[in-house]
């Protein structure tokens, strides 16, 4: 049973795996246990699914089908803000699967989703070049976007432009730690290139440690949620977060 869960999860491309995400109701029995807790649905696991190529173990929930990412912003965003209980203007391009129907529901949210190919979004709409109107919204989402994306400076600006004055984004992306400054190249257009350059087929970059400058780099004022800081190696484990992972919350002032 294991082999099949693993062959399905790291062969199965994510999108399709949602669709097909009442599969997963199967393999839950499996999981069984109170080991591992998902802050995002509130259950409770002998452990995750694992997830990725290179010893992705434990890491996805069997329920909601959040991945450390989700759960670190989830946590940021019910410990350090008034996101589920002020009136915000939300824009979230490319939605994740384990926040859309959460976030729908919240009544406090005037809520807009984006994606420039998902049949599912509510805007279909190139990030690089929105056609929205300026200084319109208090949070913006755009995670795991910038690495995609043809100029991340370019995309930056335009969540800038679109933010209100004391707005906020979040626009997380993958983050090479043995770097100190942001890979890319346009020259390199081979998937698998880019897969060994990059770390996926379709990323045109590789982000470093620079990143948050080139965030201030377009006027974001940026603050860091590290999870080190509040919570204890049990808990961490516990709700299984990447201690490596910093959240950078992106303000405009
Ligand atoms: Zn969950």
């Amino acid at each position: 049973m294991r082999k099949i869960i693993k062959f399905i999860v790291r062969n199965i491309p994510r999108p399709l795996m949602i669709k097909l995400s009442k599969l997963v109701f199967f393999i839950k029995p499996f999981y069984l246990g109170n080991k591992v807790e998902c802050p995002i649905c509130k259950k409770h696991y002998r452990k995750f699914l694992p997830y990725g190529n290179n010893a992705g173990v434990n890491r996805l929930c069997p329920n909601c089908l959040s991945l450390e990412r989700h759960r670190l912003i989830w946590i940021y965003l019910n410990k350090k803000t008034d996101f589920f209980q002020a009136n915000h203007k939300f824009l979230h391009f490319a939605p994740e699967q384990p926040f859309i129907k959460r976030f729908k529901k919240l009544k406090n949210l005037n809520y807009t989703t984006a994606d420039i190919v998902s049949p599912i979004a509510d805007l279909h709409i190139d990030i690089l070049k929105t056609g929205l109107e300026s200084n319109n919204y208090d949070i913006i989402f755009a995670n795991h976007v910038l690495e995609h994306v043809e100029n991340d400076i370019f995309a930056m600006k335009e969540i800038f432009r679109l933010l209100k004055s004391g707005g906020w984004a979040i626009m997380q992306v993958p983050i090479n730690f043995k770097s100190q400054i942001t890979d890319e190249d346009p020259n390199i257009t081979d998937p698998k290139e880019r897969e060994k350059r990059f770390g996926q087929y379709d990323h045109v970059r590789y982000h470093g440690l620079d990143y948050p400058n080139r965030l201030e780099s377009v006027g974001f004022i940026v603050e860091k949620f590290e999870v080190e800081k509040i919570f204890s190696q049990n808990q961490i484990e516990r709700i299984r977060l990447d201690k490596n992972e910093i959240l950078y919350i992106a303000k405009k002032q």
